[in-house]
This record gives C-alpha cells, sequence and structure tokens, in this order.
C-alpha cells in the first residue's frame, strides 16, 4: 500500500525547466530518456510501497524528477546514485530544499556495492520482515536487465544491499522483458529471466508506461516490476549452477527440454547422462522449456549436481567453448565407464 502522507517540498524549478537552465539534452550514448508527467512518476513511486520513515536509494536519477517525489514520501534518508555529472547542479538544489537527508553519489551502479550504506539499524533477519530499506530505479533498458542478474546473485548471497535483509526493488524494464520477468508456465514469454527472477524474488508486473511518455521517446514501452526478495528460494542451490542449468535448456526453447540438458555434458556421454538425469528428476524428456515449473528445474538442478558430484569436471563444462577447458582432448570411451573422465 502506498503511504497517505505526502509532503510538499518548497517552491522549485520545474524540472522542465531544470533541463533547460542546465542544458541538460538527453544523451543518446547513456539511453536517457526523461519521464515528464508527474502523474506517471508519483505512480512509479507508489509503485514501491509505503516510504515513510525507510531509506531509499534511486538509481539513475537523471534531474530528478523522481526523486522529488520519493522525497515527498517521507522517508528518512535519500541516497541517489548517477553516472552522468551533468545533473549536479540540479540534483544539489533538490537536495538543498530536502527535508531529510540526500546524498548525492556519482559513479556506475554496475561497480557499486551497497555493503554499507545503509544505517545497520535498518537491518533486519533474512527470515523476518523486510527491512525499511528500497531501490528505485528508472534506469536505460541496457542497463537495468543486466542489473537484475548481478543483484539477484547478489540475493542468492545475501551480500550488498541484502545483507540488510530483503530489500525490495521498484524498477523499470522494456515492457517485453517485465513480461518475460512474471512469466508463468505454459506462456509465450517463459524464459531464462522469469525462472531466475521467480526462483528468488516475488515478481509484480505494477503497470505498463507508454514510449510517448519519455523524452526523446524509446521505440518501445516500459514495464514498472517489483521484486521482494522470497524468504526461501524453490531451488536452493549456488546462482551459477541454476543460471548454467536454466540457460541451457533455454538456449533450445522450442526442442525438447533433454535437448538442452544434453549440452551440460560432454558429447560421448551426452545422451545417456541427459536420460538418465531426466528419469531420476521424474521430468518426460519430451517436455519444453517454457513447460517446467521452477520446482522441476530444481529437480533438474539437483540431478545434475550429483551426477558432477561422481565427475566433478562436468561442472566446468561449457557446450559453446567446449575447448576451453579440460575437456580439450575429450576421448572417445565407453559412454558406461563415466568414471574414467575424473
Ligand atoms: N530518473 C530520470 C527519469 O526517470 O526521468 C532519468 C531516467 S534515464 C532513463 C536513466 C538515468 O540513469 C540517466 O540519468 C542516466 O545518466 C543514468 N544512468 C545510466 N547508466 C547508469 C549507470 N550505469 N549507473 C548510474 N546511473 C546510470
Amino acid at each position: 500500500m502506498s503511504s497517505s502522507r505526502i509532503i510538499r517540498l518548497p517552491p522549485l524549478p520545474s524540472i522542465r525547466d531544470l533541463i533547460k537552465l542546465y542544458k541538460l539534452r538527453a544523451m543518446k550514448e547513456l539511453s536517457q530518456n526523461f519521464l515528464m508527467d508527474p502523474r506517471l512518476v508519483s505512480r512509479i513511486v507508489r509503485s514501491a510501497g509505503s516510504l515513510q520513515d525507510c531509506e531509499v536509494c534511486e538509481v539513475g536519477p537523471g534531474p530528478g524528477n523522481i526523486t522529488r517525489s520519493i522525497i515527498q514520501n517521507m522517508p528518512s534518508r535519500v541516497l541517489v546514485i548517477e553516472k552522468d555529472k551533468r545533473f549536479t547542479p540540479s540534483l544539489e538544489l533538490l537536495a538543498e530544499s530536502s527535508p531529510m537527508p540526500l546524498e548525492l553519489i556519482f559513479g556506475d551502479v554496475m561497480n557499486f556495492n551497497f555493503e554499507q550504506i545503509f544505517n545497520e539499524d535498518y537491518k533486519m533477519e533474512w527470515e523476518d520482515k523486510c527491512p525499511k530499506i528500497h531501490l528505485i530505479g528508472n534506469l536505460p533498458f541496457n542497463v537495468s536487465t543486466p542489473l537484475i542478474i548481478q543483484w539477484l546473485k547478489a540475493i542468492s548471497e545475501k551480500k550488498s544491499a541484502w545483507r540488510y535483509g530483503r530489500v525490495r526493488m521498484t524498477l523499470t524494464f522494456q515492457k517485453e522483458v517485465a513480461e518475460r520477468m512474471v512469466a508463468p508456465i505454459m506462456s509465450q514469454e517463459r524464459s531464462r529471466l522469469s525462472i531466475m527472477c521467480q526462483n528468488w524474488c516475488r515478481v509484480e508486473h505494477k503497470f505498463n508506461i507508454q514510449g510517448r511518455a519519455f523524452i526523446p521517446k524509446p521505440d518501445v514501452d516500459v514495464g514498472v516490476v517489483r521484486l521482494t526478495p522470497l524468504k526461501k528460494p524453490t531451488i536452493s542451490l549456488p546462482f551459477g549452477i541454476v543460471e548454467k542449468v536454466v540457460r541451457s535448456v533455454f538456449n533450445y526453447r522450442q526442442k525438447h527440454c533433454i535437448r538442452g540438458i544434453e549440452t551440460l555434458f560432454p558429447k560421448p556421454v551426452r545422451e545417456k547422462l541427459a536420460s538418465e538425469l531426466l528419469l531420476a528428476a521424474a521430468i518426460e524428456p519430451t517436455t519444453r522449456p517454457f513447460q517446467l515449473t521452477v520446482t522441476e528445474f530444481g529437480r533438474i538442478c539437483e540431478e545434475y549436481m550429483s551426477i558432477c558430484k561422481d565427475t566433478p569436471n562436468y561442472m566446468k563444462y561449457n557446450y559453446r567453448h567446449p575447448s576451453s577447458n579440460y575437456l580439450d582432448n575429450w576421448p572417445e570411451v565407453e559412454i558406461n565407464n563415466s568414471s574414467s573422465y575424473e
């Protein structure tokens, strides 16, 4: 639920005027698109839930339109991480009129470690309720998708911002990406991203914004997504294992799932081990990737781990670069003697 109390900021120039005043032309190379409609801005912020007395970190504030709305929702502290220093004057102006601390950090969010930035008093146990800490951002699409993968890994390891507990995120994505993130089993949009997001988070596709609401107008529409880390992921295995298995299976999206699973193993043992794995996981080899539940992916991962326990080198096997590891000269030997591959 959104906060019912909103504060008014002292009179400030409009974002449109600030953009003109400081000549903040959107830079194509940074994929900058500014959202000018205050109702849509406040709808993004409301999607995060109540921000009252929370610490909020906004990524990619630009001239500060979303930042203004965040401040109006009365958090206890706001941090912004922005790559483009041209926004310094407009963000500083906002910091001066903000009734709560607004701290500006200039840098690349992709290399930013959130480990120490929030107040230790806000820390919660993972199993407890979510901490009063939020991450919010309208980032360029070329940043938001790799960023969410990086953050899912941090969530799986309870590191970076997730050292403070189950920190919630409200972010924008290309509409199609947002649809993939929430896609249920059997849907056309079901993909690697659906499994990865849904394994570690509750994912809510809140609403869409038409491209024409932005200046300059991007070629695509935008989806606003809220992610809440789960107390317990469906697949409690290391991120890298889940990522490898899910990627291998979805590389053959239109094929039977056995085809992708085969690529987890070197050629001589491929068919045998893939069949054994699916048998042990109680999954029909003709199931298509988009028909598999997260739980079924979990069983595939477990069986893959169990095979790799017997032959650890399989873990290093990379189908795309088979010569980049120990399998340089993969011997053509009897497939039922797999222990000799170690
Ligand atoms: N928040 C503003 C809005 O909604 O109108 C600006 C959004 S614009 C799509 C994305 C913003 O993210 C820009 O200000 C851009 O400079 C910033 N940005 C792009 N890449 C970034 C990165 N790697 N780290 C931090 N900020 C980044």
